[in-house]
């Protein structure tokens, strides 16, 4: 792992393994006796400067917690759905045909292996390409498979910044996380933590965007599937989706030679992602429009430094977010499990500078005791 990305690929652990670990850690710090269940419906400033929450903990079944601290790691609340495609679902009621990467899916495979078919595939990212490879392994049960991978506009070459570029092959860009390692820990974080809005809006845009892992076997797979021609890349824009006598898909599109083109399909998949904005989550978007808090330019909760919402600071009070709804600000690599601990980490920290009660920074001492008990699976 310490070779990693450069001269060696990624680890990629298994979903089992994964599972596992989480259970054994759930276990080790007492989670059970940590959560509640139930929907939180509303959070409000009490006049004594605590937050009130209110949750559901099934229908009509309602409770409030009220506390000092607070926080929000709400995730993605939604899938993103391309608008022609969500119009098509609309129109037609076929949630069979059109579904999205993020979906349950299972259907599409079964039938491909079993009858063959063609998929449409759009979005070029991670889950692009893990589809491609899931279709590949359909192929090794049914040969009459056929992938069209249609894409907005070719990639040529790939982001520049400073003296560095990203490698790009058959129109895919590679990095081997969604963001340079250095936005973890490295001169990049800082980099971004020192930056203004406008100048984090730029790096953003520079060392983001869509992206799939620098993996051999995916790329072998690509480069297998366009010459042996069941894998095909083309580029344009939808014009609209449709459906035909055989309930088939129909995209037409606008192809930047050819002029409008039909791709003829039974099966497309959203590959484009999830939404975080704020108005996509009833919980976010209440609190944003009560207390007036800013959004910054992705649509996103804006944070300090410290990944507080001092908007939402009241004098005995302090509330934290982590996670894809503070995406656009002071910390690149936000959604992902390294970056949650940077989060959860700097929040303690600003916790500990105004002495919230029994709540310590990290040191090298503290730190590396609750290492050799993780290590050694006791509790904290
Ligand atoms: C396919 C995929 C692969 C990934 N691979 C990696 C990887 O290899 N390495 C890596 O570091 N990261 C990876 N990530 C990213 C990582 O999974 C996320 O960063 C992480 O799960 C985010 O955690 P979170 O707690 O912020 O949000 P989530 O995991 O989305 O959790 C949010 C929780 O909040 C709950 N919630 C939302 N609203 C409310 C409400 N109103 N009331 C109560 N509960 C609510 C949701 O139900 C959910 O349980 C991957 C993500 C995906 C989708």
């Amino acid at each position: 792992m310490f070779a990693e990305p450069t001269f060696a690929e990624t680890y990629t652990p298994r979903a089992g393994n994964v599972f596992d670990s989480i259970d054994r850690e759930a276990k080790r710090i007492g989670w059970n006796q940590i959560y509640r269940y139930g929907r939180v419906r509303g959070i409000r400033k009490t006049d004594d400067g605590r937050y009130c929450i209110a949750y559901s903990r099934a229908p009509g079944n309602y409770a409030f917690l009220v506390s000092r601290y607070l926080h929000l790691a709400t995730g993605y609340p939604a899938i993103q759905f391309l608008p022609d495609l969500q119009a098509y679902r609309e129109k037609y009621q076929d949630f069979k045909s059109v579904v999205n990467a993020y979906e349950a899916h299972d259907h599409v495979y079964e039938q491909l292996e079993q009858q063959g078919g063609t998929v449409l595939i759009r979005g070029r990212g991670i889950v692009a390409s893990r589809i491609v490879q899931r279709i590949y392994e359909a192929r090794k049960r049914n040969r009459n498979i056929a992938v069209l991978h249609l894409m907005r506009s070719p990639k040529p070459q790939g982001n520049k910044f400073q003296n560095t570029q990203r490698l790009v092959k058959n129109h895919y860009e590679f990095q081997p996380f969604n963001w340079p390692k250095a936005c973890w820990g490295g001169e990049l974080r800082a980099m971004l933590e020192k930056a203004t809005p406008d100048e984090r809006k730029r790096l953003l845009a520079d060392w983001g965007g869509t992206t799939t892992a620098d993996r051999q076997d995916w790329q072998q797979i690509t480069a297998q599937g366009l010459s042996e021609g069941w894998y095909q890349i083309t580029f344009g824009e939808v014009l609209d989706v449709e459906r035909d006598a055989q309930n088939r898909t129909i995209t037409r599109i606008r192809e930047q030679s050819f002029g409008e083109m039909k791709l003829l399909a039974d099966f497309i998949i959203d590959a484009t992602g999830l939404d975080a904005k704020v108005d996509s989550n009833p919980l976010i978007a209440d609190l944003v429009k009560h207390y007036n808090l800013p959004v910054n330019h992705l649509g996103r909760l804006t944070v300090t430094n410290n990944f507080e919402l001092v908007e939402m600071r009241s004098d005995r009070g302090q509330m934290y977010a982590a996670g894809a709804i503070t995406l656009g600000g002071p910390y690149a690599a936000v959604d992902s499990f390294l970056g949650l601990q940077y989060a959860a980490l700097v929040a303690v920290d600003g916790l500990a500078a105004t002495r919230a009660p029994g709540v310590h920074r990290l040191n090298t001492i503290s730190s590396f005791r609750q290492w050799l008990k993780w290590v050694l699976n006791q509790s904290p």
